[in-house]
């Protein structure tokens, strides 16, 4: 029998690069990777965070935010004019998967830095771009998505909440739900209906930034398992939204939401959640037995070939091409493979989960178990996700 530390003391991901369509030179990557590694041990040195399971979700700090912001690895990928980095989406990736690594705080920033403020870039105002950005980019303003409805999920095109035209801009009622961090967050990016259906059910849909501190603005927060309350439902009772704030062109919503789907369904937080658990029983150096040993060796295989497919698919987004497909596969595969995890360190340290303060095991095992339901939920089902790849591979027609 072999001792899993006879094969590597520490698990660490994207050691190496692939070099897909990715143009930046190694070079460059490892001094990012270099980068980001030397401020989280520092970070870690200064207790300014524990890291945790699913940080993406759970881990909100607006300071850890802010640092990153200031040093420039929040929308890292736009271009400078608007206060981004204009560095290459490799280098970004590289950022991104240390800090999901480490089970770093990234909550606060996550949905405006991922994806509205690609979605700006591409549809929004000069004005629009110039305005929200930069302060994006500093770690300063956060966006909330709102897309989910009480009776409106998986199907987004049924959502309810309605928009109707007013001298200086639209007045919106309806309900959100499952809102992550709207408490927390500036603005809510809403999917809302700006006209009838006639037909088309995706037609007669607008995506709009509301203040949550508008008058009419309700935002209930939602509690947890974990105790903690991450999402929340959002009421909207007649509040005025100036021009201007429509995302894109009036009734053509859809395309908005879509185009955020990709970048919310393929990046490495898909199945990286739980990759702090799997590190830390690597790097416990006690797992015994052929089993465990196998079940790890799978778990690594399965997260490297996924970190391939995740590459390939920000690759085909910053070229705009279509993920829609690869994007779901990702998310599909990755979350399955975020629970299995879970599974392989209950087998392969005999440990339950316990608090925090019982160690660093039980307490990533104690966050990884009460969030994994959500995993194969949020973003999009699995159902919902494998019916987008049989159509995607024409096995489906609609
Ligand atoms: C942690 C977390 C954070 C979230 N954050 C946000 C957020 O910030 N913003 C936001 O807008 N939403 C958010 N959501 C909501 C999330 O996107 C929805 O929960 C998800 O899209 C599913 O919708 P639903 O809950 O209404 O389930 P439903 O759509 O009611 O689905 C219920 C079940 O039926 C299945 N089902 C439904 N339709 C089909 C079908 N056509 N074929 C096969 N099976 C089907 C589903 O797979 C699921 O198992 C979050 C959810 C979670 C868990």
């Amino acid at each position: 029998m072999r001792m899993i530390s006879s094969y590597t003391s520490r698990l660490t991901i994207g050691s190496r690069h692939e070099g897909l369509q990715m143009t930046t030179p190694e070079a460059t990557i490892a001094e990012v990777r270099t980068d980001v590694r030397r401020f989280l041990a520092e970070e870690l040195a200064a207790a300014s965070f524990r890291p945790t399971c699913d940080s993406w979700i759970q881990g909100h700090s607006v300071a850890f935010s802010r640092k990153l912001g200031d040093r420039g690895w929040l929308g890292m990928t736009w271009p400078q004019r608007y206060g981004g980095g204009g560095h290459s989406a490799r280098e970004r990736f590289t950022v991104i998967e240390e800090l999901l690594a480490a089970g770093a705080p990234v909550a606060a920033h996550w949905i405006a830095d991922r994806q509205t403020g690609p979605l700006l870039l591409r549809a929004g105002t000069e004005q629009q771009k110039r305005t929200f950005l930069p302060a994006i980019a500093r770690g300063r303003l956060f966006i909330a998505a709102g897309m989910s409805e009480p009776d409106s999920g998986s199907d987004l095109a049924s959502v309810r909440t309605r928009a109707v035209p007013t001298a200086t801009g639209w007045r919106v009622s309806g309900r959100k739900v499952w809102t992550s961090h709207a408490h927390r967050s500036h603005y809510l990016l809403a999917l809302v209906r700006t006209a009838a259906p006639d037909g088309d059910r995706h037609a007669g849909l607008s995506q709009m930034l509301i203040k949550l501190d508008s008058p009419g603005v309700a935002v209930r927060p939602i509690e947890v398992m974990t105790g903690e309350s991450h999402f929340t439902e959002v009421t909207l009772d007649d509040v005025d939204v100036p021009n201007g704030m429509v995302v894109g062109r009036v009734g053509d919503g859809w395309r908005g939401v879509m185009s955020e789907l990709a970048h919310e369904r393929s990046g490495p937080e898909r199945y990286l959640s739980t990759f702090p658990l799997l590190a830390e029983l690597v790097s416990g150096g006690t797992v015994d037995g052929e089993t465990a040993l196998a079940d790890i060796g799978s778990a690594t295989a399965r997260l490297w070939a996924l970190r391939s497919l995740s590459l390939r698919v920000q690759d085909l987004l910053e070229r705009g091409s279509p993920t829609d497909t690869a994007a779901a596969l990702v998310k599909d595969l990755g979350t399955r493979l975020e629970g299995d995890i879970i599974n392989i360190t209950r087998r392969a340290s005999q440990r339950g989960p316990g608090r925090a303060d019982h160690g660093a095991l039980p307490g990533l095992l104690r966050a990884a178990q009460l969030a994994a339901p959500s995993f194969t939920l949020r973003g999009g089902t699995n159902e919902i996700l494998r019916g987008l790849v049989a159509r995607g591979l024409g096995a489906r027609d609609a």
